[in-house]
């Protein structure tokens, strides 16, 4: 296979040469042989005219002599055609000789006729050495040649060789510029060319892998799934993302058909259209594969080198929507809150307007029943304003360091009356102190709620414990234990959302608004903490936060 090219414009060259060669050599023999003949002829017939001229005494006597003198075979014929005299000895053979008769009228009279022969053996003995001195010349200068090409075209191709290993070799830096082949030729001024090229190409190739590593880079930390299709919609390219989003295991092998990968007949849909009409386009969908999450998909057309395809961009809306969803609930869930004291308010104050002002029995407790359903109100509103305070990042200063221990302290100051008015029993320890940055009074109240909550669903004679511990990793933990009620475990993962409560009726006799834990949520978050509850029916519950304690520099 290797220099095809070469070997069949050698073997052209090496044909033409042999039929030039040959030709030269039969058109030299030809020529050659036809002037010998001519000038034999023309001396046949000078020396005939010479000789038929002299005057021939004794023609026995003088043919011999005429012979040697002209070195021809002389032969005097009389007029019956009988030889009268010859100078060979030997009779005649035709074809191997050149004869030339002239009236010989010297000799005896009209009819005489002298004949000049010349042998042709030696001639020809002397042309077939001509002829073969010939075909070894062109035989040594076939061979000569035969072995200069060779020679040359394996230098050449040695050449090429190493000029193709250069180039196979040049996006890797495999060879080193000095292995390229020299010379004054053409191939030595490609090489050289190539020399001159090779760091630009190599310097391009770098740029592009490392812009393709780059590219690689961005697309595998999106957030956003990406995915590329041909015509026949198999995958050509997708990101980390999208295949965790498909379940799919990384990498995704090219060329898989896009419903081996996600079994979703929405997005298929998007991308034929998209392949179908060329133009992007948008849509929301549900994806089957990814646990019914919510995608915000645009996809567009791809024309790429060869082939076209289309390219797909999934956001994960799952989020947001859910969110969105909060939102609605929440306006929703505080126009209802609100009702229910409002109607309550408006309806005693009518009832007291009708007549009940003047009912002395009742009108004392309805003024009552408006007063407590103000404070609830009032309340919720209060509760909505930390939680929206909490949502838009806190109060614009500082946090500061707290200590654990006194923020405790305060709180149950603030429950101390309620417990002992229910007859629930506060106990504290063990109380390691620790210290962790926020705002005070946001964390005082988030204790407050959690022991307000401990006491509010207790029974008589219960008990709420609240202990600490300063952990070793920089985190400190608090927890509320009680005896109380307890949280049926259908309810517990709700708890922490606004305006949940597990029993309506009882949480508003208690005076609850169903915000207390997401507050409670908002406040140790903020912090960059967690919140826990475990609880069991009838046994009570156990509230666990775990804070990032602050460094403190203890001086010396
Ligand atoms: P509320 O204003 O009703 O106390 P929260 O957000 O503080 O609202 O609490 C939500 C609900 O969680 C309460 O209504 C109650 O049903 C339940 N809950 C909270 N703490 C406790 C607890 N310690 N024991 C039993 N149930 C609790």
């Amino acid at each position: 296979m290797r220099n095809r090219i070469f070997r069949r414009y050698f073997w052209i060259a090496f044909l033409l040469f042999t039929l030039t060669l040959f030709a030269i050599d039969i058109y030299a023999i030809r020529s050659s042989s036809s002037r010998r003949f001519e000038r034999l002829q023309a001396q046949l017939e000078s020396d005939a005219r010479i000789l038929s001229g002299e005057t021939v005494a004794n023609v026995a006597t003088w043919v011999p002599n005429a012979a040697a003198r002209s070195g021809f075979r002389v032969t005097v014929l009389d007029p019956h055609g009988n030889i009268a005299s010859d100078s060979s000895a030997s009779p005649d053979s035709p074809g191997d000789s050149l004869s030339l008769n002239t009236p010989f009228f010297n000799a005896g009279g009209p009819g005489w006729i002298l004949r000049l022969s010349a042998s042709l053996n030696e001639a020809n003995a002397s042309h077939a050495a001509f002829r073969m001195r010939l075909l070894a010349i062109t035989l040594v200068g076939m061979a000569l040649a035969l072995g200069l090409a060779i020679q040359f075209m394996r230098s050449y191709s040695r050449r090429i060789d190493r000029l193709r290993t250069y180039i196979v070799g040049l996006p890797d830096a495999g060879l080193p510029d000095d292995e390229l082949p020299a010379g004054e030729d053409e191939l030595g001024s490609l090489a050289l060319s190539l020399r001159q090229t090779a760091p630009k190409i190599r310097d391009l190739l770098a740029k592009l892998k490392l812009e393709g590593a780059r590219r690689e880079a961005i697309l595998a930390s999106m957030v956003e799934g990406v995915l590329a299709v041909d015509k026949e919609l198999r995958v050509t390219f997708c990101n980390q993302s999208f295949a965790r989003k498909m379940n799919a295991r990384i990498p995704v092998p090219e060329g898989m058909p896009l419903l081996d990968l996600a079994r979703d007949p929405a997005l298929r849909d998007i991308l034929v259209t998209v392949l179908k009409t060329g133009q992007p386009m948008e849509r929301r969908i549900q994806l089957r594969g990814a646990q019914a999450h919510s995608f915000e998909v645009q996809a567009a057309p791809l024309a790429g080198l060869q082939a076209h395809g289309a390219l797909a961009i999934l956001h994960d809306v799952t989020e947001l929507e859910r969110l969105e969803r909060v939102r609605k609930d929440f306006v929703a869930n505080v126009s209802h809150e609100l009702r229910t004291p409002l109607a309550a308010i408006r309806g005693y104050a009518e009832t007291l307007l009708d007549g009940a002002l003047e009912d002395l029995e009742n009108n004392r407790k309805f003024v009552e029943i408006i007063l407590a359903h103000a404070i609830r109100l009032n309340n919720i509103a209060s509760d909505l304003l930390v939680i929206s305070e909490l949502e838009s990042n806190g109060p614009a200063a500082q946090p500061r360091r707290i200590s654990i221990r006194a923020t405790i302290e305060s709180a149950l100051r603030t429950v101390e009356s309620a417990a002992r008015v229910r007859g629930v029993r506060l106990l504290t320890g063990p109380v390691e102190d620790f210290e962790v940055l926020g705002y005070e009074i946001r964390l005082e109240q988030a204790f407050v709620n959690l022991l307000d909550n401990a006491i509010k669903f207790n029974r008589p004679d219960g008990e709420v414990r609240i202990g600490t511990e300063a952990g070793q990793n920089g985190r400190g933990i608090i927890t509320i234990v009680d005896n109380g009620i307890g949280i049926p475990s259908d309810d517990v993962p709700r708890i922490f959302e606004r305006f949940y409560r597990v029993d309506k009726a009882r949480s508003r006799a208690v005076g609850g608004t169903g915000l207390g834990l997401s507050i409670v949520k908002h406040v140790i978050e903020q912090m960059g903490g967690s919140v826990r509850v475990e609880s069991h029916l009838g046994k009570g519950s156990q509230f666990t936060m775990v804070l990032p304690t602050s460094i403190t520099h203890h001086a010396s």
